[in-house]
């Protein structure tokens, strides 16, 4: 049985660990690089990507984080845990680094003032055909992708080019949603990276 660590350094950890704990994975708080070699898996979880960034650097966790993803482990990030998997961001503060692994460059806060925070149901082919309750919170959206990422969900919005703006993503073993599966009850997107993590 794989244990699944969420970092801990700031942001929704618990409501992450109640998922993990909905589709039967083990879970435990990552917050040094001891805690991180003991997890087989990371979920980055939403919160504030700068204060993020600040932390993982003090707490020497920054390459440590960039070793283990490089080196394979399955992570999973929501929101300013997208933003903190993205190799290039838009719109960070001077100097904002990221772990990266993701060959996607996220806008960060990307919706604007008057769309801030907002739920929509979108189209998610890769779990199934029923649409998936999306929360967003200050949401970062896909700017542009790789060609080794998969794009799985959009969203509709009025930036005018009809296809909507980029809100999941897969690279291999690592998922990014822009959105907060984490704040309903629908445990899909969990259920979706712990298939990811069985398989590595
Ligand atoms: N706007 C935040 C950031 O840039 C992300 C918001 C969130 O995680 N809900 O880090």
């Amino acid at each position: 049985q794989p244990t699944v660590g969420v970092l801990a350094l700031q942001g929704d950890v618990r409501e992450h660990q109640r998922m993990l704990a909905a589709v039967g994975a083990q879970s435990r708080p990552v917050r040094t690089p001891a805690e991180l070699d003991a997890v087989d898996a990371l979920v980055l979880p939403g919160g504030e990507s700068t204060t993020m960034w600040r932390l993982a650097r003090t707490f020497g966790l920054l390459e440590p984080l960039r070793r283990r993803v490089a080196g394979g482990m399955p992570a999973y990030g929501s929101c300013a845990g997208m933003i903190m998997l993205a190799d290039r961001i838009e719109g960070g503060v001077a100097g904002q680094e990221t772990v990266g692994g993701m060959d996607i460059t996220v806008r960060r806060n990307a919706f604007g003032r008057q769309v801030d925070s907002f739920e929509a149901d979108l189209d998610f082919p890769a779990l199934g055909a029923e649409p998936l309750h999306a929360v967003f919170i200050r949401a970062p959206w896909v700017e542009k992708v790789g060609d080794g990422v998969e794009v799985l969900s959009r969203v509709a919005t009025a930036d005018g080019d009809g296809t909507g703006n980029i809100v999941a993503v897969r690279q291999g073993r690592l998922l990014a949603t822009s959105f907060h599966p984490e704040l309903t009850a629908d445990a899909r997107v969990h259920a979706l990276f712990l298939d990811i993590v069985k398989e590595a």
